[in-house]
């Protein structure tokens, strides 16, 4: 394998490139069809001088020494607790459910085991919870479900959260002691100088050039390359030759703020009244010191035309229209298939590194066998 399409400059493409390059020899070309690095986890500096995340927050997160280590070849880290709040019934809540939120509902001091106690008359017995409501319930009861959970859900996925599978409500954890953080992995930072710049660092290589504000489409019949990389979405590939796959879509609204802080915390999730699920101030986690702030209103939409897939949707029924698209890919011999939307995984960010990085590792045993070039078209 000589040179490599890699169609995607997010976190799959780049990580696949980086490594091609530097440990390889390999040289590619890695195309985006948005202006600029790092697909979702893109960053930048709006007009007030403020660092945002132009996608929805990113909150780095692992706990796989490996992939830390990968990623600090190219960033400084900026470690952080991420901490958010629920704003439900007119006030803010401790955010993930645990003690503190406990002692909020009953109005007074309380302990580990009380809260146990509690949790334990109101949750439902459920062994093996099926899906998103299930697994609520099954750890905290109706009530505390329908104050957090039941309608952000509903709200974000336009789905009833016994829809969809366990896994998505499932990954908000919930404690009965005092830790706050919203996430629970052992290594939790941003990369120092922002998500753009360690992307430039990832792919600056005298073997890696990258196209921007091109469709890999456009290179049909006009280039060839031994390999391609694909890290768009699968479904698009086949020309949604099975139909449709599913996604949800996002509308971001920023606002720019002539004072220093807008609320307590980076995140204040509103399950219940408002049309947006969140309101990021992403400022508190990004450490940067400003007079001003920007903050950003997240709503929810339908995907269609003109919008971005952000989130596969994890149900039964998109996972089995998602096989009849994987079998697909697995025929394409000199197509890789990796990343969030090739995969129709609803990943974060570490995931989809450890997935280029296995990738990688599998593309230099794969014993390739001369095979025509492959059309750039796929
Ligand atoms: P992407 O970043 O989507 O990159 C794919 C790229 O391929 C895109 O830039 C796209 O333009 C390009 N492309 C597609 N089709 C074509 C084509 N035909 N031609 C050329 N280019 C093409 N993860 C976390 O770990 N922590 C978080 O807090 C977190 N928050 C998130 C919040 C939101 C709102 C969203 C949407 C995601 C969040 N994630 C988070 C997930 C994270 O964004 C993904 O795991 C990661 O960015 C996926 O990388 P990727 O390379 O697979 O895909
Ligand atoms: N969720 C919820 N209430 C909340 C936060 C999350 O019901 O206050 C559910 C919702 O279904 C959401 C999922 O848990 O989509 C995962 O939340 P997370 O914050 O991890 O979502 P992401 O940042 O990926 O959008």
């Amino acid at each position: 394998m000589k040179s490599v399409l890699i169609v995607g400059a997010g976190f799959a493409g780049a990580v696949l490139a980086e490594r091609l390059a530097s440990q390889a020899g390999i040289r590619s070309v890695v195309v985006d069809r948005r202006s600029h690095i790092g697909g979702n986890a893109h960053d930048h500096y709006d007009k007030a001088g403020v660092l945002i995340h132009s996608y929805g927050p990113h909150y780095f997160r692992t706990n796989a020494p490996r992939i830390r280590e990968y990623l600090s070849q190219f960033t400084e880290w900026h470690e952080v607790e991420y901490q958010i709040l629920s704003w439900a019934e007119g006030r803010y809540w401790q955010f993930p459910i645990n003690l503190n939120t406990f002692e909020q509902l009953i109005g007074r001091a309380s302990t580990p085991e009380e809260m146990e106690k509690t949790l334990a008359e109101w949750r439902v017995e459920l062994d093996n919870p099926q899906n998103s409501e299930e697994v609520i319930v099954s750890q905290v009861g109706w009530k505390l479900y329908e104050m957090f959970f039941k309608n952000y859900t509903q709200k974000q996925w336009k789905r009833d959260p016994k829809e969809l599978d366990a896994s998505v409500c499932g990954r908000i954890p919930i404690r009965t002691n005092r830790d706050n953080r919203y996430l629970s992995e052992q290594f939790q930072a941003l990369p120092k100088e922002g998500y753009t710049r360690m992307f430039e660092r990832i792919l600056d290589h005298p073997l890696i050039e990258l196209r921007l504000n091109t469709d890999y489409r456009a290179l049909a019949g006009r280039e060839t390359y031994d390999h391609m990389i694909y890290t768009g979405a699968i479904d698009e590939y086949f020309d949604c030759c099975f139909g449709p796959l599913p996604y949800r879509s996002l509308r971001f609204e920023p606002e720019t703020l002539e004072q220093e802080w807008f609320q307590p915390v980076m995140q204040v999730n509103y399950p219940n009244e408002e049309a947006f699920t969140r309101i990021v101030e992403i400022k508190h986690a990004t450490g940067q010191k400003h007079p001003h702030t920007t903050i950003v209103r997240e709503y929810p939409e339908d995907y269609g035309p003109g919008k971005e897939a952000y989130y596969p949707i994890p149900a039964p029924d998109a996972k089995a229209l998602y096989e009849r698209y994987r079998e697909l890919a697995q025929k394409e011999r000199k197509v890789s298939f990796v990343g969030r939307l090739a995969t129709y995984r609803y990943y974060n960010m570490d995931q989809v590194i450890g997935m280029a990085l296995a990738e990688f590792d599998r593309l230099m045993k794969v014993d390739n066998p001369p095979q025509p070039p492959l059309d750039g078209a796929g």
